[in-house]
């Protein structure tokens, strides 16, 4: 069994805790408490690999960083050993892009990204549908943004599970084919 060490960076309430329960729990649950300093989960999952016959069993082990100020020291402990880092934003705060703009640089000043797969995360595309649509930050710029810094790059929703498995299956595919 392979092992991969992975952070989430990102603004308070961009929906951190969210995804990671929503990856090992399968579930969302609106009321939950704040994470404070970082919480650890861990999941398995398969992969399909080339050229092997049987599934490939991938552990995760997931490290949760609490948004605030306050602990943004604390960051460097979770992001330095960190095979992937899920940077995530709230597609319905911009000021949430710009945080996670400032994420990505600290982590390519800090650890060099031949090492590290970035994964920029837009979250709460649920938000984003329908006549109350709240879509703050459009697609095409996040997505020009991923680009040029040479991040992957999608949107998800928590709430409604849209997309997040396939995040964690990319990082997955993504560490194994570079192993
Ligand atoms: P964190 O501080 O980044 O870990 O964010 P949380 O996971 O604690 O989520 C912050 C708030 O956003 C909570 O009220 C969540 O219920 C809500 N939230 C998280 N993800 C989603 C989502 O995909 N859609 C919606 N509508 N709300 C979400």
């Amino acid at each position: 069994m392979l092992q991969f060490k992975l952070v989430l960076l990102g603004d308070s309430s961009v929906g951190k805790s969210s995804i990671v329960h929503r990856f090992v729990k399968d579930s969302f649950d609106e009321l939950r408490e704040s994470t404070i300093g970082a919480a650890f989960l861990s999941q398995t999952i398969k992969i399909k690999a080339e050229e092997q016959e049987e599934d490939v069993v991938i552990k995760f082990e997931i490290w949760d960083t609490a948004g605030q100020e306050r602990y943004k020291s604390l960051a460097p402990m979770y992001y330095r050993n960190a095979n992937a880092a899920l940077v995530v934003y709230d597609l319905t705060q911009k000021d949430s892009l710009v945080k996670a703009r400032s994420w990505v640089e600290e982590l390519k000043n800090k650890v060099g990204d031949e090492d590290l797969v970035i994964f920029l995360v837009g979250n709460k595309l649920d938000l984003c549908e329908g006549e109350e649509d709240l879509r703050a930050v459009d697609t095409s710029e996040a997505k020009a943004y991923a680009e040029e810094q040479n991040l992957l790059f999608t949107e998800v929703s928590a709430k409604t599970g849209q997309g997040v498995k396939e995040v964690f299956r990319s990082i997955g595919e993504k560490l194994y084919a570079s192993k």
